[in-house]
This record gives structure tokens, sequence and C-alpha cells, in this order.
């Protein structure tokens, strides 16, 4: 007891900096935590979350109150295999929408302590948790009526014919590559748990929310959540909650240091700062590939169209100047 007190005055005599600073909404793309070509160990992820964690932390000491949402794509990609081989030992599958939780744990706790440990080295302790959420869908959409998102490994045909007949699934065969299940991608409507968001940030309390677009779920008449097969973009999902709560700023950091137009043609060229009107073109024109650049470039326009201050799409290593709009592809002020 005596023990435990002492630590707690020692590793965290801070909950939060409540004074009102500047809110980012930082979406974390899946190199900020898995690299390409990386065999993905915890070692190999924890390191590159160190990496993030530090960008994040600068952040933090400069007084802004961050919202961190993240993807989970190879994450939960793994859980599901995990589940496959778990059913031939015998052991019962979980639904994908709890694998996604499993996944918003795991990589949510590494941040927790990545960012924890980050701002204690540095003499700036506060207290960062990671709240499960999920996020509302409605199932009689159109994202359900043509299921579009592959998740998981590639499968033979007949793997495949076999999990559509038995389960009922959607499978889809890949450009040569394979079967792969896809699931619907449904618009984010709202968040179940956005009080306690907003509770904890005004408490200058760091959160970590709605990873990997957050586990999606549907409300009956009654009001009860049932858990939905799908995955929602996790771009548009973080804009949806930096819209409720207010945020001044959207930060969506990837893999590149700015979106662009004519994309891999010798005509390529980065979008710096952009207005609204021109962004929403460039969009119509098709020169952002949906399901990698178009769900963000979508989320920063919304943003800005919903009374946002500035979007930014930039890479990691530019977290710090892209929150200023100094780098990057910059919607707004
Ligand atoms: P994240 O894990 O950060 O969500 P994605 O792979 O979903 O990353 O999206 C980033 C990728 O989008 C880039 O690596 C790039 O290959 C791709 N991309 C597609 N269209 C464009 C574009 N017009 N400009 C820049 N990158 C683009
Ligand atoms: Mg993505």
């Amino acid at each position: 007891m005596h023990s435990q007190k002492k630590m707690t005055e020692t590793m965290t005599p801070v909950l939060g900096d409540r004074s009102r600073g500047e809110t980012i909404v930082v979406a974390l793309g899946g190199n900020a935590i898995l690299k390409p070509g990386e065999k993905g160990t915890f070692a190999e992820q924890m390191a590159n979350i160190r990496n993030t964690a530090a960008q994040l932390a600068r952040l933090i000491r400069e007084g802004k109150r961050l919202i961190i949402t993240h993807g989970n794509g190879p994450q939960v990609g793994r859980i599901f295999r995990q589940q496959e081989l778990g059913v031939r030992a015998g052991l019962p599958e979980m639904p994908l929408y709890i694998c996604g939780a499993m996944s918003q744990a795991q990589i949510g706790v590494m941040i927790q302590q990545a960012i924890h440990n980050e701002l204690i080295q540095n003499g700036c302790p506060r207290t960062v948790v990671t709240l499960i959420c999920q996020t509302l869908v409605d199932p009689a959409s159109r994202a359900f009526r043509d299921p579009t998102k592959p998740i998981g490994s590639f499968y033979s045909e007949t793997e495949a014919q076999r999990a559509m007949a038995e389960k009922g699934e959607t499978w889809k065969e890949d450009s040569g590559r394979g079967w792969r299940r896809v699931v619907p991608s449904p618009e984010p409507q709202g968040f179940p748990e956005i009080d306690a968001i907003r509770l904890l940030i005004d408490q200058g309390i760091i959160v970590v929310v709605s990873g990997g677009g957050g586990t999606p779920a549907a409300q009956e008449p009654g009001g009860a959540l049932v858990g939905v097969e799908a995955v929602v973009e996790k771009d548009l999902a973080a804009q949806e909650v930096a819209r409720i709560i207010g945020a001044e700023t959207l930060l969506i950091l990837t893999d590149v240091t700015h979106a662009m137009i004519n994309y891999r043609t010798p005509q390529e060229r980065a979008i710096g700062k952009v207005s609204l009107e021109e962004i929403k073109e460039y969009h119509r024109q098709g020169h952002f590939i949906p399901g990698s650049m178009g769900p963000k470039v979508l989320a920063a326009i919304r943003f800005i169209e919903n009374g946002g201050k500035r979007a930014v799409i930039t890479s990691l290593e530019n977290a710090l100047p892209g929150a200023e709009g100094k780098v990057g592809t910059v919607v707004g002020l």
C-alpha cells in the first residue's frame, strides 16, 4: 500500500493540464505502428510507437490537447489469423468487431505507455488513457449492399467458397493475388462514448480513441447497441470525433508528406496550402485513391466544411510543423 502510494506520487503527479489549449485530433496511419517489410513482432511495433510517441509528446509539451486515433489493419489481420488457427484447436471464434476491439486495446496500451514514458522523461508527466470506442453505423445504408473493404489474408477459391456458403460472408478475388473477405465500409454516424472523450480531454487527459475506426455498432429502436461486421475508415471516424468535440485541428499523419495530384504520373505534384474549393475539385477529379488517400482528403474536406480551422495531411516525422500548418497538405487557415 505504502509503495503504491509513493509510486503514484512520484510517477503521475499531474492528472492533466486543464488550461484550454488548442485541441488536435491526430489520426495515425499504419506506418506509425508497423513499417512495410517488418514482421510485426511486439518489439518492432513498440519501437515504431516510441518514435511516434516522441512526435506526439512534443505537441503535448507545447500545450496542445490531443485526441489520438490510429489504424489497425495489420494487427487485426493477425488477430483473425489467430482466431482461424484457434478454431482448428477447438476454440470458439470471436466476431470481427470483437477482434477490432482487441486491436484497439493492443495498440492503445502501447501508445499510452509510450507517451507516458516520453512525457515522464521530459519532466512533463500526464495521464494518458485508451477508450475502447464504438462507432455507430446504419446497417440500412448503401455500404452494406456492396461490401468493399478487404480484410485478413488471401485464401484459395475453395476456402473462400466454403466461408461464403457456411458463414454467409462476402469474399472477392483480389487482382490475381487470391481471395479475400470483404466487409462493408459504412459512414461513422456518432459515438456512444463521445461524452467520456469530452470529459477526459476537458480534464487535460490525453486520450486514444476509436482505433481502427472504432468498433462498428448499430443502435436498435430501444437504444440497445449491437456489434456489426464492418470496418469504418479511421480517417472518417477521426473527422467525426473532431467535428463533434469542436477540435481546432485535424492532423492526419501517414507515410507521405503531401497528398498529390496526378499521383504516380510524370505530372505528379504535391499539394501544399490549398483552398477548400480547390481540393474539392481535385477530389472530384479522382486524384486520390479510394481506401488510402481518398478518405484522408474527404476527412479534411468535411472537417473544414463543418467549421474546423485546419486540416493537415502529412508524414509522421512532420507532426510538429504539420500541426501548425507549416508543412504538408493544409486545408483551411
Ligand atoms: P495510412 O495507413 O496512413 O492510412 P494509407 O496507405 O491508407 O495509409 O494511405 C497513404 C497512401 O496513400 C500513400 O502511401 C500513397 O501510396 C497513397 N496515395 C493514394 N493516392 C495518393 C495521392 N493522390 N497522393 C499521395 N498519396 C496517395
Ligand atoms: Mg488508410
